[in-house]
């Protein structure tokens, strides 16, 4: 349920109100708006017949709403406007379209350097790479892990992007807190619930991918657990589900874009670089989930897609990626859209 406090409410009712929520073992999580105040009041799924009324009743308190869909503090009818996650003055959502760019793991100084450096001077916002890498063979390449962070360090001093990069344990988040800006969820732990609850704690963005069997609904409720936690700043990640369909990696579910901002106010942005798995398919696809409304897109991208250590065959070159900022700027600008780098340099 919510709470809508009346304009002009005291600091006391405020707190008389927090404090009735807390007595009966719920939690309230609070909108401060210019014109109103507005309490989502959660916690386990028990009846409180009395609590509403009860609540109804105090000073300042204008009314009561239930909240009818099942994840709460996400939904559209707790918060009206759009959320903007801002990361180190770089924003995500509403009005803007954030470029997030890097290779799929980072491999070398080498590499992730000349790759930070490139994506820096083709305009991406924010700069993606992986240290712990979810592999599906144990075999294959896992990641420099804490190497690898303080690469991602090292390119964020020498270009100013902020890195986003994926927590696979519990037991990593506090290490990759200290490096990253952005703490990535993957596809496959898009459900481990005590890491997402660990993750949220750690008080920085979170990017979370859909599950790849995952259904709107149930990716929702993930990000809800974030945000029962006290962080709000989840950005959403449409990365493809996985279908009948072989012919491309998985499917891009384009109607996601769409029907999640219809029903969440976070921030979604689109990876077309897992969703196809094929680097010809990246830009049409990325295009289209602009087209469709989405805040951003992550892309993968390597010096030489061909001896990368991981989903080189997704990888743009550097000149691709040229192509698709060119082409992204126009569909932004078709949907009335800035990039976020024109847009921050006003
Ligand atoms: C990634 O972004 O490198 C990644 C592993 O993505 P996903 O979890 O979507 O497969
Ligand atoms: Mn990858």
């Amino acid at each position: 349920m919510m709470v809508i406090m009346k304009p002009g409410h005291t600091r006391e009712d405020f707190d008389a109100v927090m404090s009735r929520i807390k007595e009966v073992g719920l939690d309230g999580h609070a909108i401060i708006g210019v014109e109103r105040t507005v309490i989502g009041v959660v916690g386990l799924d028990r009846e409180h017949p009395e609590l509403s009324d009860d609540i109804e009743v105090m000073p300042g308190v204008e009314s009561t709403v239930p909240i009818s869909s099942p994840f709460k503090l996400c939904s559209r009818e707790f918060r009206k406007d759009d959320t903007i996650v801002n990361v180190n003055g770089v924003r995500i959502g509403e009005g803007t379209v954030t470029i997030m760019a890097g290779p799929c793991a980072v491999e070398s100084e080498e590499q992730l350097m000349m790759t930070a450096k490139a994506m820096k001077e083709r305009g991406a916002s924010i700069l993606r790479g992986g240290a712990f890498k979810p592999r599906t063979s144990p075999y294959s390449f896992r990641g420099l892990e804490e190497d690898g962070l303080k690469l991602l360090a090292q390119a964020r001093q020498e270009t100013g992007l902020p890195v986003v990069t994926e927590v696979m344990s519990e037991t990593t988040v506090q290490l990759i807190a200290k490096y990253a800006d952005i703490l990535q969820i993957g596809t496959r732990n898009a459900q481990n619930f005590f890491l997402l609850e660990e993750v949220a704690k750690a008080h920085k963005p979170v990017l979370l991918k859909r599950g790849m069997s995952s259904s709107i609904q149930e990716w929702l409720l993930a990000a809800e657990y974030i945000l029962a936690k006290g962080n709000r700043n989840v950005i959403l990640c449409e990365r493809g589900i996985r279908t009948f369909e072989t012919a491309a990696r998985n499917t891009m579910d384009i109607n996601a874009i769409p029907l999640v901002k219809e029903l969440s106010h976070l921030p979604v942005v689109a990876d077309p670089s897992h969703g196809t798995g094929k680097r010809r398919l990246v830009e049409p696809v990325g295009l289209g989930m602009i087209a469709a409304g989405a805040d951003g897109l992550i892309l993968e991208v390597h010096p030489s897609p061909e001896h990368a250590l991981s989903d080189g065959a997704q990888s743009l070159t550097f000149e691709l990626f040229s192509s698709v900022m060119e082409n992204v700027a126009k569909v932004a600008a078709a949907v009335g859209k800035k990039m976020e780098r024109e847009a921050a340099a006003v």
